[in-house]
């Protein structure tokens, strides 16, 4: 078992696949890009679904696979399926800015993948070229029609909220992905951008979305308890009182769920974390090319986790910032 000193387990593994991305939005990487990962520091295709099969076997259920964007990666398909035919599989997610998904999201499904968050943080053509530096609003929305018709389901659309840049498109969104059968969930800003000028007093909260959505709607909380999913989801109700749809609020930030956290994270060159804002990680990757014995590595993967701290301390006068960027460790 994968378990902390506090008594948590963790049973839900972000597998980040690469570093590198295709867009550049102007809260996570600068225009020209990082210094990404050399190649040969990542963990291939084999390497990897190793790592997740020790991982399952020490209880893991849901793996999540991200990046950097996953879907830059050409052998994605072959990882997915690779983790799919694992004796017990867990249940397996994507975790994609959308672009590629319309010649990719059937072929993904085809080899295992169940479900699908999108990222996306406005409907409007204009700001999302500004946002992403990418003229790609098109590739995403065709994106997501894809990965419905391939049965993916449900299809999550993540958005950042920020002010003064897309916080006056709460209703806008909810009403497109009620209108889709997207469940949309708005998350607050995390201090995790490369170039560290996130801002608390900026940071757009969760309270603040709410109130947009109860001023707008009427919200029935959905009757699933929130556990270790950090979504606090409401069923949005028409005028006869059915549920139109589902809009949720990941409020990370100011209401954090660290206590009841079952995640632990792998970086596309084989870095186990116990947490996202975590500053150690445990490396994998080289005793996995020493030819380290199952049993070792999942000592190591068991020591790390055992290090997990009580939260993420955000609001702890000594926080600091991870030293890599989201990007590079997995949203
Ligand atoms: N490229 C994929 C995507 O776009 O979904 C996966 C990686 S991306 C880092 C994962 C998510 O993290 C995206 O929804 C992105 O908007 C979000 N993200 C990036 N920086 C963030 C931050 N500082 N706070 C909160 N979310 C952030």
């Amino acid at each position: 078992m994968l378990v902390d000193s506090f008594g948590r387990v963790a049973t839900d593994l972000r597998v980040s696949v690469t570093d590198r991305c295709n867009l550049r939005c102007t809260y996570c990487m600068p225009p020209e890009g990082l210094a990404w990962i050399p190649g040969d520091e990542l963990l291939s295709a084999a390497e990897l679904v190793r790592v997740v099969r020790l991982a399952v076997d020490q209880g893991v259920q849901e793996v999540r696979f991200t990046g950097g964007e996953p879907l830059v990666r050409p052998d994605l398909e072959e990882i997915v399926a690779g983790v799919a035919a694992l004796p017990d599989p867990p249940s397996l997610s994507l975790t994609t800015n959308g672009i590629g998904l319309t010649t990719r999201a059937q072929s993904l499904k085809d080899a295992g993948l169940t479900r699908i968050n999108v990222s996306l943080d406005t409907l409007d053509a204009g700001r999302f070229r500004t946002l992403t530096r990418r003229d790609r609003l098109t590739d995403v929305l065709d994106g997501i029609v894809a990965a419905q018709r391939a049965g993916l389901a449900p299809v999550k659309i993540n958005t950042v909220l920020m002010r003064s840049i897309n916080d006056d498109e709460v209703l806008g969104l909810v009403e497109w992905a009620l209108e889709q059968g997207l469940v949309l969930r708005f998350i607050e800003q995390m201090p995790l951008d490369a170039h560290k000028s996130w801002s608390r007093a900026e940071m757009v909260q969760a309270h603040e979305i709410l109130d947009q959505l109860e001023a707008a709607y009427t919200l029935r909380a959905t009757r699933a308890p929130r556990g270790s999913e950090p979504a606090e989801t409401w069923d949005v109700l028409g005028a006869d009182g059915t549920a139109r749809g589902t809009v949720g609020v990941i409020g990370s930030v100011t209401r954090p769920f660290c206590s009841a956290c079952d995640r632990v994270r792998l970086t596309s060159d084989g870095q186990l974390r116990n947490c996202l804002f975590a500053q150690d990680e445990t490396d994998l990757r080289a005793p996995l090319r020493a030819g380290a014995s199952d049993d070792e590595v999942v000592a190591l993967m068991q020591s790390c986790l055992a290090a997990k701290r009580a939260g993420h301390g955000i609001d702890d006068p000594t926080f600091l910032p991870p030293p890599r960027p989201m990007s590079a460790i997995g949203g």
